[in-house]
């Protein structure tokens, strides 16, 4: 029979295991080897979106989570998903960006113009003050906001740029996906407008006229 002792045994045992787990390298890894790349927004609930924990309760922990402004590509979103996937056993990347995206309410030109107006010198900026190396060539900075014209679009090219990049492993599955919040869905990236229909999911629907400047060739 297997006794309480026996039980508080094993738990205190797994406990350990996982209060350590970042000593064990690959073999520490979260519980579903998932890095998930969100969007910071209030309203995209990444548990909820992906029927998952990230990081409770204590003793679970699915996946390591990295939110950003839009979900997006960022050196910094690369240099998490290359730390999780060489060292700390992550096998899949998932990627959730959202409809109604703030990164689509305005343009970056716009937005630019409007902290140089508040004094800000855009073509003199140290991005990192502990990395003063990272360094955006003069005429950058609008470009490096990311704004999007279109959620659906981003979303697409932001997995295209993980299942290519040199940092991040052959043998990691990614995939993208999009939180309709007007619907409470997630959904696949598409560029069908009768799927796209019931949600805003471009620039232009926030009254956005020119297109950002292109992060992506
Ligand atoms: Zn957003």
């Amino acid at each position: 029979m297997e006794t309480l002792k026996d039980q508080l045994n094993a738990r205190v045992t797994a406990y350990d295991h996982w209060a350590t787990r970042r000593r064990y390298g690959a073999d520490g890894h979260n519980n579903c080897r998932l890095w998930v790349l969100a969007c910071m927004d209030e309203r995209l609930p990444v548990d909820e979106a992906l029927g998952i924990h990230v990081d409770t309760p204590a003793g679970g922990g699915d996946a390591h989570c990295f939110r950003n402004a839009g979900g997006i590509v960022t050196d910094d979103a690369i240099r998490s998903a290359m730390l999780t996937c060489n060292f700390f056993g992550t096998k899949e990347i998932v990627i959730v960006q959202h409809t109604q995206c703030g990164m689509l309410s305005a343009n970056a030109a716009d937005m630019e113009r409007m902290l140089q107006e508040k004094g800000i010198d855009t073509n003199a900026l140290t991005l990192d003050p502990t990395l003063p190396e990272l360094k955006l060539d003069k005429g950058n900075f609008a470009k490096w906001i990311g704004m999007m014209d279109d959620v659906d679009e981003s979303c697409m090219k932001t997995v295209e740029i993980f299942r290519n990049h040199p940092l991040i492993p052959k043998d990691v599955v990614v995939s993208g996906w999009v939180w309709e919040v007007e619907t409470r869905r997630l959904r696949a990236p598409t560029r069908d407008m009768e799927k796209r229909a019931r949600t805003d999911v471009t620039a232009a629907q926030f009254g956005v006229k020119l297109k950002q400047p292109a992060r992506w060739r």
